[in-house]
Protein backbone atom coordinates (compact mmCIF):
# COMPACT_ATOMS: atom_id res chain seq x y z
CA UNK A 1 0.00 0.00 0.00
CA UNK A 2 1.07 3.61 -0.81
CA UNK A 3 2.50 5.46 2.33
CA UNK A 4 0.14 8.20 4.05
CA UNK A 5 2.55 10.78 2.55
CA UNK A 6 1.87 9.64 -1.01
CA UNK A 7 -1.55 9.93 -0.69
CA UNK A 8 -1.35 13.80 0.39
CA UNK A 9 -2.02 16.21 -2.65
CA UNK A 10 0.09 18.57 -2.86
CA UNK A 11 -1.69 22.30 -4.16
CA UNK A 12 1.24 24.89 -5.21
CA UNK A 13 -0.05 28.63 -4.54
CA UNK A 14 -3.11 27.70 -2.89
CA UNK A 15 -4.70 29.69 -1.17
CA UNK A 16 -1.80 32.16 -1.85
CA UNK A 17 1.11 32.49 -3.93
CA UNK A 18 3.92 30.79 -2.26
CA UNK A 19 2.01 28.51 -0.10
CA UNK A 20 1.88 24.76 -1.03
CA UNK A 21 -1.55 23.59 0.52
CA UNK A 22 -1.52 20.19 1.92
CA UNK A 23 -4.70 18.45 0.86
CA UNK A 24 -6.12 15.56 2.60
CA UNK A 25 -8.79 14.43 0.68
CA UNK A 26 -6.86 12.61 -1.81
CA UNK A 27 -5.79 10.54 1.70
CA UNK A 28 -9.59 10.38 3.14
CA UNK A 29 -11.61 9.36 0.38
CA UNK A 30 -9.02 6.65 0.16
CA UNK A 31 -10.69 3.68 3.05
CA UNK A 32 -7.29 1.75 3.15
CA UNK A 33 -5.25 4.86 3.77
CA UNK A 34 -8.06 6.89 6.16
CA UNK A 35 -8.10 3.70 8.91
CA UNK A 36 -4.19 3.64 8.81
CA UNK A 37 -3.92 7.59 9.02
CA UNK A 38 -6.62 6.99 12.18
CA UNK A 39 -5.03 3.87 13.41
CA UNK A 40 -1.71 5.65 13.26
CA UNK A 41 -2.89 8.63 14.93
CA UNK A 42 -4.35 7.02 18.41
CA UNK A 43 -1.57 4.49 18.09
CA UNK A 44 0.71 5.93 20.38
CA UNK A 45 -1.89 6.45 23.27
CA UNK A 46 -2.37 2.79 23.80
CA UNK A 47 -2.37 3.05 27.01
CA UNK A 48 -2.98 6.07 28.39
CA UNK A 49 -5.92 7.27 29.87
CA UNK A 50 -7.57 9.38 27.26
CA UNK A 51 -11.30 11.12 28.44
CA UNK A 52 -11.88 13.35 25.25
CA UNK A 53 -10.54 14.19 22.05
CA UNK A 54 -10.43 18.19 21.26
CA UNK A 55 -10.88 18.82 17.11
CA UNK A 56 -9.69 21.73 15.37
CA UNK A 57 -12.21 23.34 12.72
CA UNK A 58 -12.27 22.09 10.30
CA UNK A 59 -10.20 18.95 8.97
CA UNK A 60 -9.20 18.12 12.66
CA UNK A 61 -13.19 17.25 13.13
CA UNK A 62 -13.24 14.95 10.45
CA UNK A 63 -10.18 13.07 12.28
CA UNK A 64 -10.90 13.81 15.45
CA UNK A 65 -14.35 12.36 15.27
CA UNK A 66 -13.26 8.90 14.08
CA UNK A 67 -10.30 8.98 16.37
CA UNK A 68 -12.97 9.61 19.34
CA UNK A 69 -15.41 7.10 17.79
CA UNK A 70 -12.15 4.45 18.13
CA UNK A 71 -12.00 5.25 21.68
CA UNK A 72 -15.15 5.61 22.34
CA UNK A 73 -14.90 8.87 24.71
CA UNK A 74 -16.49 12.48 23.02
CA UNK A 75 -15.67 14.91 20.91
CA UNK A 76 -15.39 18.69 21.43
CA UNK A 77 -14.84 20.99 19.30
CA UNK A 78 -12.89 24.13 18.61
CA UNK A 79 -14.00 26.71 16.63
CA UNK A 80 -13.56 29.82 14.43
CA UNK A 81 -15.40 32.67 16.00
CA UNK A 82 -19.39 33.21 15.86
CA UNK A 83 -19.74 29.62 14.96
CA UNK A 84 -20.82 27.93 18.52
CA UNK A 85 -24.35 28.25 19.20
CA UNK A 86 -23.59 28.02 23.31
CA UNK A 87 -21.31 30.27 25.74
CA UNK A 88 -18.09 29.93 24.74
CA UNK A 89 -14.30 30.87 26.06
CA UNK A 90 -12.76 32.87 23.24
CA UNK A 91 -8.70 32.75 22.61
CA UNK A 92 -7.12 34.80 20.05
CA UNK A 93 -4.10 33.69 17.82
CA UNK A 94 -1.93 35.55 15.49
CA UNK A 95 -2.14 35.26 11.61
CA UNK A 96 0.37 36.11 9.13
CA UNK A 97 -1.60 39.82 9.01
CA UNK A 98 -3.46 40.22 12.19
CA UNK A 99 -5.42 37.90 14.46
CA UNK A 100 -8.13 35.39 14.85
CA UNK A 101 -9.91 34.30 17.49
CA UNK A 102 -10.93 30.19 18.48
CA UNK A 103 -13.90 29.48 20.67
CA UNK A 104 -14.81 26.42 22.64
CA UNK A 105 -17.92 25.45 24.88
CA UNK A 106 -17.93 27.05 28.42
CA UNK A 107 -19.33 23.25 29.45
CA UNK A 108 -16.95 21.29 27.35
CA UNK A 109 -14.12 20.29 29.23
CA UNK A 110 -14.07 19.38 33.12
CA UNK A 111 -11.03 20.06 35.20
CA UNK A 112 -8.36 17.14 35.31
CA UNK A 113 -9.59 15.18 31.84
CA UNK A 114 -7.03 14.22 29.53
CA UNK A 115 -7.16 15.52 26.56
CA UNK A 116 -5.67 14.70 22.90
CA UNK A 117 -6.04 17.39 20.52
CA UNK A 118 -6.26 16.84 16.47
CA UNK A 119 -5.55 18.71 13.68
CA UNK A 120 -4.74 17.85 10.07
CA UNK A 121 -1.33 20.03 9.84
CA UNK A 122 0.90 22.02 12.04
CA UNK A 123 2.48 25.02 10.61
CA UNK A 124 3.41 27.73 13.36
CA UNK A 125 1.49 26.09 15.46
CA UNK A 126 -0.08 29.43 15.90
CA UNK A 127 -3.36 27.51 15.92
CA UNK A 128 -3.10 24.56 18.19
CA UNK A 129 -1.42 26.65 21.16
CA UNK A 130 -5.22 28.67 20.85
CA UNK A 131 -6.82 25.25 21.35
CA UNK A 132 -4.37 24.40 23.97
CA UNK A 133 -5.12 27.47 25.47
CA UNK A 134 -8.41 26.96 26.15
CA UNK A 135 -8.21 23.60 27.15
CA UNK A 136 -6.30 24.85 30.02
CA UNK A 137 -8.14 27.49 31.08
CA UNK A 138 -10.87 24.68 32.00
CA UNK A 139 -7.76 22.85 33.36
CA UNK A 140 -7.90 19.98 31.20
CA UNK A 141 -4.94 17.78 30.75
CA UNK A 142 -3.30 17.85 27.19
CA UNK A 143 -1.62 14.47 27.24
CA UNK A 144 -0.77 14.93 23.34
CA UNK A 145 -1.30 16.56 19.66
CA UNK A 146 -1.76 14.27 16.81
CA UNK A 147 -1.40 15.93 13.18
CA UNK A 148 -0.93 14.02 10.16
CA UNK A 149 1.49 16.41 8.76
CA UNK A 150 4.31 18.60 10.39
CA UNK A 151 5.52 21.35 8.20
CA UNK A 152 9.11 21.41 10.55
CA UNK A 153 10.69 24.93 8.90
CA UNK A 154 7.55 26.75 10.46
CA UNK A 155 8.65 25.87 14.10
CA UNK A 156 4.94 24.40 15.44
CA UNK A 157 6.51 21.52 16.89
CA UNK A 158 9.00 23.41 19.02
CA UNK A 159 6.41 25.99 20.11
CA UNK A 160 4.38 23.69 21.48
CA UNK A 161 6.86 21.41 23.30
CA UNK A 162 7.94 24.51 24.79
CA UNK A 163 4.68 24.57 26.38
CA UNK A 164 5.29 20.88 27.55
CA UNK A 165 2.71 19.08 25.03
CA UNK A 166 3.45 15.96 23.16
CA UNK A 167 3.59 16.07 19.52
CA UNK A 168 2.71 13.64 17.22
CA UNK A 169 2.78 13.77 12.98
CA UNK A 170 2.63 10.95 10.97
CA UNK A 171 4.95 13.01 8.14
CA UNK A 172 6.57 15.87 7.66
CA UNK A 173 6.76 18.09 4.12
CA UNK A 174 9.85 20.38 3.43
CA UNK A 175 8.71 24.13 2.98
CA UNK A 176 5.97 25.94 3.68
P1 LIG B 1 -0.71 27.04 12.15
O1 LIG B 1 -1.62 27.72 13.14
O2 LIG B 1 0.24 28.01 11.49
O3 LIG B 1 0.01 25.85 12.75
O4 LIG B 1 -1.63 26.51 10.97
C1 LIG B 1 -2.31 25.31 11.09
C2 LIG B 1 -3.69 25.39 10.53
O5 LIG B 1 -3.70 25.97 9.23
C3 LIG B 1 -4.27 24.00 10.38
O6 LIG B 1 -5.64 24.01 10.76
C4 LIG B 1 -4.06 23.67 8.91
O7 LIG B 1 -5.16 22.94 8.41
C5 LIG B 1 -3.92 25.01 8.22
N1 LIG B 1 -2.75 25.06 7.33
C6 LIG B 1 -1.63 25.84 7.51
N2 LIG B 1 -0.74 25.67 6.53
C7 LIG B 1 -1.27 24.74 5.68
C8 LIG B 1 -0.82 24.10 4.45
N3 LIG B 1 0.37 24.38 3.88
N4 LIG B 1 -1.63 23.17 3.88
C9 LIG B 1 -2.82 22.86 4.45
N5 LIG B 1 -3.31 23.42 5.58
C10 LIG B 1 -2.55 24.36 6.20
Amino acid sequence: MQGIKDKIRAIPDYPKPGIIFRDITTLLQDARGFRKTIDEMVQPYAGTRIDKVVGIEARGFILGGAIAHQLSIGFVPVRKRGKLPYKTMQQQYQLEYGTDVMEIHVDAIQPGEQILLVDDLIATGGTAEAAIKLIRHYEGVVIGCSFIVDLPELGGRKRLEAMDVKVLALCEFDGH
